[in-house]
């Protein structure tokens, strides 16, 4: 396996992901600036770094100086340490029963959340005579995984009691991943985990390691910002307070471009039912591009009638409903258009760009979702 996967066996389909390694780390120095240099940054690589490959990415965080990683399973961190990626890696949520072998064997250091979970990776640790990391969760408002914050101190005081187990610091979750427009919520969380650090039981953990803040935390609630941070989005290049805020506000680049090519070119008379379910009728007549992606590669549904792509520099929109493999456009207004032109459904040609921020926009969701639905199948070239 080369260290960068290139283009593979898919490639013969014209459809593939650009995706800028260096960008993710322009974005981590961004993350860094705002905390400061005594808070250390963990980038957040879970669900394959949100869809765009954890593993090519992790490597230039981590050549770039990230002190650690964070994942959202055990079999993403057995991944990554199957690829070699070493350094400290935190378990969010996949400290689940019979893990705890797996935790132990790819050395990863899990947010413990209840004490039966507790007490079964402390027996399993001091089977195999090892001491595990890990960190408490407690729920300041969140309403997910976490101890209540009123059971904090007792469970600390268990787990600090638990053989095999090493506590390296209370953290917890925002639960308001925007810039809030009152910001009460975000500062009643984070002055309950000051509060909760405050307490003896808790200020006796040595060398304690507290982390609360996501990206929104990071960028509008410097008070959040604690002994460590966990960015996630920001990242990938959107704002988490997409739509109220953007990228570009927040100075974080774009790291992902979304290309192909028209397979097809035709001229139809107006009153021309096009693809399924006949949902666009040609009002007039109309040139339309075949291009060959469609839901199947996380080109969502949601974007029939309602999508565009950009063409020599020039909005096409998406005519009719999207397909498993293949979506119509219009290219009336872009007569230079050919088949083998190339088409970007993600990223700037020439002077316009169309960002993970504006595709959530028509799809009516989140940046987020809309990287971490990239299909499978599409080929992605590390640059
Ligand atoms: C996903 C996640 C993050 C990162 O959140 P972003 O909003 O993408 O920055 C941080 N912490 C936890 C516990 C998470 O699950």
């Amino acid at each position: 396996m080369p260290a960068t996967p290139m283009i593979d066996q898919w490639s013969i389909r014209p459809t593939w992901l650009e995706i800028d390694c260096q960008g993710v780390v322009s974005n981590y120095n961004r993350a860094k600036e705002r905390v400061g240099s005594g808070v250390a940054v963990f980038p957040v690589v879970k669900a394959d770094a949100y869809g765009l490959g954890a593993v090519p990415i992790s490597r230039a965080l981590k050549a770039a100086g990230a002190p650690g990683l964070c994942v959202g399973l055990v079999e993403e961190g057995a991944t990554l340490r199957k690829a070699g990626i070493d350094g400290p890696m935190v378990l969010f949520a996949g400290l689940t029963p019979g893990s705890e072998e797996s935790i132990l064997d790819h050395d990863l250091t899990p947010f413990l959340y209840d004490l039966v979970q507790a007490r079964s990776l402390s027996r399993f640790a001091q089977s195999r005579q090892r001491r595990v990391g890990c960190y408490v969760k407690v729920d300041t408002g969140m309403g997910r995984i976490g101890f209540p914050a009123p059971e904090l101190a007792r469970a600390v005081a268990v787990i600090q009691a638990l053989p095999g187990l090493r506590l390296l610091g209370i953290v917890s979750h925002l639960a308001w991943g925007d810039e809030e427009p009152s910001a009460t919520v975000s500062a009643g969380q984070i002055s309950q985990m000051q509060t909760l650090l405050a307490q003896p039981e808790i200020e006796r953990i040595s060398k304690a390691h507290h982390s609360l803040a996501n990206s929104a935390g990071i960028l509008y609630h410097s008070r959040s910002h604690l002994d460590w941070v966990r960015p996630g989005i920001m990242l990938y290049g959107a704002s988490p307070a997409h739509p109220r805020r953007h990228a570009q506000e927040e100075g974080l680049v774009a790291v992902v471009r979304w290309l192909s090519r028209i397979i097809q070119v035709r001229t139809v008379e107006a009153g021309t039912p096009l693809g399924y379910g006949h949902s666009h009728i040609c009002r007039k007549k109309t040139i339309i591009a075949q291009i060959p992606v469609g839901y199947g590669d996380g080109y969502n549904r949601l974007l029939s009638n309602r999508g565009a792509v950009l063409i020599h520099g020039k909005r096409a929109s998406v005519l009719g409903r999207v397909c498993m493999d293949l979506t119509s456009i219009d290219i009336t207004e872009i007569p230079e258009a050919r088949t083998g032109s190339l088409v970007t459904l993600l990223g700037a040609d020439r002077t316009d760009f169309i960002g993970i921020e504006q595709m959530a926009g028509w799809m009516q969701t989140i940046p987020y979702e809309v990287i971490c639905n990239l299909g499978k199948r599409l080929a992605r070239r590390y640059l």
